[in-house]
């Protein structure tokens, strides 16, 4: 019999409603109540100008958004269509996100970073119909469309700007962008109507899919994940007990990370809408504006990746701004060291103003996961540092070791093994891919996680290794048959592999690549083979988003070390990188 492990949590119970519903309800005792706090309460606030919405404009925003994208003559999006949200973190994000679910669409969330190329393969992919994008973007869309040979007419019916311009929040002008001039705006969909109530997904309907995230999962190149709204709200209900001491009235979140990573859309744009709590918006990270903002809006919470603790452990700008009063940060996304963890924390407690409160948290999870399955609970903050914490409830794990042939068996206490996990935050599956779906879940519901854990006895766990390829740089996938296949295509590379190395100086992995040359007799000397690897790390930047550059170093190879099926030995390489990076 399987050992199955619960959680330490008492199970909560969960609801069969769309997220729209579950946020933003209004109970007929408090007419002036959204989501169960009052309306006037404080819900998303831009960083730079202050332009704060509240819970009740927040709702009217979106059901008017909604009403414009169905009936704006240009839009006239249905329910179930995908449209693809393009952005930086702005104002505009949680007005187009809870719009767009709120209209009874489902959204795709891709990378502001990626290019034309990468936007290409994911618009197509969802089957997205629009995209929303920021002034920074509408360059690229334009590329994207050109790129899927979509006439420049057609294209500006599908694009719609989420642009910088507050005024429709009550907040700064902006200058336009010059190519936005044929562009539908954002602002031009608000205002012509309202839905008087969302589109409703109640029962069975909860189970529809609502966001469509990309991860390449344990293997392969980037797959949509089917998040469903039954996955969401029951994430929002699951985290909350994790974070008992984050109050209404009291708490304040900065939100620096990501929106269209699934940690940014989930732990940033709901949960903390869901307990009441405001969220100040960065549109990206800066130490200093980050250290600003805690002191100008006496920050509470922050959600961080482990490469911003690096900064913060060195940065300047730490003893230059009161940031007392700061009490929880929480890393996820990527592994954080203990040793790290604590030089944070030690330098918050004695240069700033005697901050000894300060608890540093970890979670863990995946975009399959919706995101959270395991977190740190503040009383154990320091006690259990390194671990990613405790299983939420409603959930279960398994760990499982390779029985070498029998099959999986059981990891023993102590004994690493793979996390599976079950429950109702596990995604419905990858998007119109039947097999890749199959190879991840199993029959019995288990989503196997390509993680390695070790569960110690008072049921916390500790992730040891990764059985998966992916490449996490800075909490970004770089999922490496992606680069691979895109270095496949340079007329003088034959074959490659592309692995992950460790940064400890940028608490990061970073991508490497390993070349074959097509003519190897051009690459006999170690200068040109330094060259050539040099040309490569430089071709890859006009290729592919930033992080996925290949700063792990390119190195020139004589063969690809493969398994007798062709499989790259991955596991070699990174024992190679090992060796080759130890003297440096
Ligand atoms: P993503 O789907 O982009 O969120 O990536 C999920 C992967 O990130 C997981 O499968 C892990 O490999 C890694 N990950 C997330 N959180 C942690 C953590 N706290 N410690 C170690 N690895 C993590």
């Amino acid at each position: 019999t399987p050992k199955i492990y619960t959680s330490p949590f008492p199970s909560v119970p969960l609801v069969e409603r769309s997220i729209f519903t579950h946020l933003f309800f209004s109970s007929s005792d408090d007419p002036n109540a959204v989501g169960g706090f009052p309306g006037s309460a404080p819900a998303f606030i831009d960083a730079p100008s202050g332009t704060t919405l509240s819970r009740a404009q927040l709702k009217q925003l979106a059901l008017s958004v909604a009403y414009g994208l169905r009936n704006n003559a240009q839009t006239r999006a249905k329910r179930g269509d995908t449209v693809l949200i393009y952005s930086q973190n702005s104002l505009a994000w949680p007005v187009v996100l809870f719009g767009s679910i709120a209209g009874g669409l489902r959204c795709t969330l891709a990378n502001s970073a990626y290019n034309a190329r990468e936007l290409a393969f994911q618009y197509t992919d969802s089957g997205a119909k629009l995209i929303f994008t920021s002034e920074e973007g509408i360059a690229t869309v334009k590329e994207t469309f050109r790129e899927l040979e979509v006439s420049d007419a057609e294209a500006n019916k599908r694009i719609i700007v989420m642009g910088n311009d507050l005024q429709w929040a009550g907040g700064p002008a902006a200058q336009r962008h010059p190519a936005a001039v044929d562009l539908l705006r954002l602002e031009e969909l608000i205002g012509k109507g309202a839905l008087k109530e969302e589109e409703k997904f109640d029962g069975k309907q909860a189970h529809e899919t609502v966001y469509l995230c990309y991860s390449s999962g344990t293997t392969g190149k980037p797959k949509g994940v089917e998040t469903t709204h039954r996955n969401v709200t029951s994430l929002v209900d699951i985290v909350k007990c994790g974070f008992p001491e984050v109050k209404y009235g009291v708490d304040k979140l900065l939100g620096l990370l990501p929106f269209y990573h699934i940690y940014g859309a989930v732990k940033l744009l709901q949960f903390p809408f869901a307990s009441g709590i405001p969220v100040i918006i960065m549109t990206r990270f800066d130490p200093v504006q980050f250290c600003a903002n805690i002191e100008r809006y006496k920050i509470t919470v922050s959600f961080i990746v482990p490469p911003v603790l690096v900064v913060l452990s060195r940065h300047p700008a730490v003893d230059q701004y009161d940031m007392s009063s700061l009490k929880i940060l929480f890393s996820g996304a990527a592994p954080l060291g203990a040793a790290l963890s604590k030089q944070v924390v030690t330098r918050l407690a004695s240069k700033s103003k005697g901050n000894t409160k300060i608890t540093m948290l970890q979670g863990y999870g995946l975009t399959e996961t919706s995101p959270t399955t395991h977190l740190v609970p503040v009383p154990y903050g320091e006690r259990k540092i390194g671990s990613i914490g405790a299983l939420l409830p409603n959930l279960e794990a398994r760990l499982l070791v390779d029985g070498g042939g029998d099959g999986d068996v059981e990891a023993t206490i102590g004994q690493p093994g793979e996390l599976w996990i079950r429950g109702p935050t596990v995604m419905k599956g990858y998007l119109n891919n039947p097999s890749a779906t199959k190879d991840s879940i199993t029959s019995d519901g288990w989503f196997k996680t390509g993680d390695i854990a070790i569960r110690d006895n008072d049921g916390f766990y500790f992730i040891v290794d990764r059985r998966k390829e992916l490449i996490k740089y800075k909490g970004f996938q770089v999922p490496p048959a992606e680069l691979e296949s895109v270095l496949l295509t340079h007329p003088d590379i034959a074959d490659t592999a592309v692995i992950g190395v460790d940064s400890a100086k940028e608490a990061t992995e970073l991508p490497r690549a390993y070349v074959v040359h097509a003519r190897p007799d051009t690459v006999k000397t170690e200068g040109e083979r330094n060259a050539f690897a040099k040309e490569i790390q430089k071709w890859i930047q006009t290729k592919v988003a930033r992080h996925k550059f290949l700063r792990g170093g390119v190195v020139v190879i004589d063969i690809i070390p493969k398994s007798a099926a062709g499989k790259i030995l991955r596991r070699d390489l990174r024992e190679r990188a090992k060796e080759e990076l130890a003297g440096q």
